[in-house]
């Protein structure tokens, strides 16, 4: 039976498209996307005429029949999003999951990911780190995402866009304090690409100084807590005082 490929595609600038996944692309009988519009605009630049399939979080899960039959068919598939590396916070996983257990063949040809990009340029620890993708849309699954974390050593990466970057910022330095170091990656490998680091604090600054700075997407990295020892015991103390107050 066929092989699907997942393939990662440029995150901003196409030249960081690999060798091995145009070919993969040209040679593919079908390409499942995010988006067909999108990966259109791709294709077209290669010079590729393909048959698109859209799978996206709302029809993922009934895709997955119709993907088995074409790899059943013999035919070769690629899985691509509208940018970077798909499953990483983009579609992709229920159908990868489904046909691994299927026993189908499934093939990652590597690429751009915004996460290791940002990382990779960043000047925080990368030994560890953690993923946690985007953060809920409300401030209070925010909140209840962030407050958790405040403990947490390794690194941590999430996504933001434009629209929510200011209110993340300071709703980090509600749950890490305004001076845990960090670096904001802005439109990266495109012609605006930045990086603000220093302390929350300064970072927040920098990108309210001028709305330019609020534009575009975004990878926010927070350096973990150095001395999570602390953490708890500023608990302990905030735990006392309460007590304190109780006590007759
Ligand atoms: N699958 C993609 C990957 O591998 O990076 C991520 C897709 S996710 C829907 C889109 C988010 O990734 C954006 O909101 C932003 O947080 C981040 N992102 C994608 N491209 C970026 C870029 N060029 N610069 C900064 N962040 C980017």
């Amino acid at each position: 039976s066929g092989v699907l490929y997942v393939v990662a595609t440029p995150i901003g600038n196409l030249a960081d498209l690999s060798e091995r996944a145009v070919s993969v692309l040209s040679e593919v009988d079908v390409i499942a996307c995010e988006d067909t519009r999108h990966t259109q605009k791709l294709l077209q630049h290669l010079g590729l005429r393909k048959v698109m399939l859209s799978v996206h979080d709302h029809n993922e899960r009934d895709r997955i029949d119709q993907i088995s039959e074409h790899l059943e068919s013999g035919r070769n598939m690629a899985l691509v999003s509208d940018a970077g590396t798909p499953l990483i916070s983009d579609p992709g996983f229920p159908l990868v999951q489904a046909l691994r257990v299927r026993g189908f063949t499934v093939t990652p040809v590597p690429g751009p990911s915004a996460l290791i990009t940002a990382l990779s340029a960043a000047g925080l620890p990368t030994d560890r780190f953690l993923f946690e993708g985007f953060l809920p849309h409300k401030a209070g699954g925010r909140r209840d995402r962030l407050s958790p974390l405040v403990n947490e050593t390794a690194t941590l990466v999430f996504y933001e866009s434009k629209h929510r970057i200011l209110e993340t910022l300071s709703l980090m330095m509600e749950a890490f304090g305004d001076e845990r170091p960090a670096c904001v990656a802005r439109e990266l490998t495109k012609t605006y690409e930045s990086f603000y680091h220093g302390t929350l604090a300064d970072i927040a600054v920098q990108l309210q100084q001028d709305a330019d700075q609020t534009k575009g997407e975004f990878v926010v990295m927070v350096a973990g807590n150095p001395d999570p020892a602390t953490a708890t015991s500023f608990d302990m103390d905030k735990l006392f005082r309460l007590l304190l107050v109780e006590l007759p």
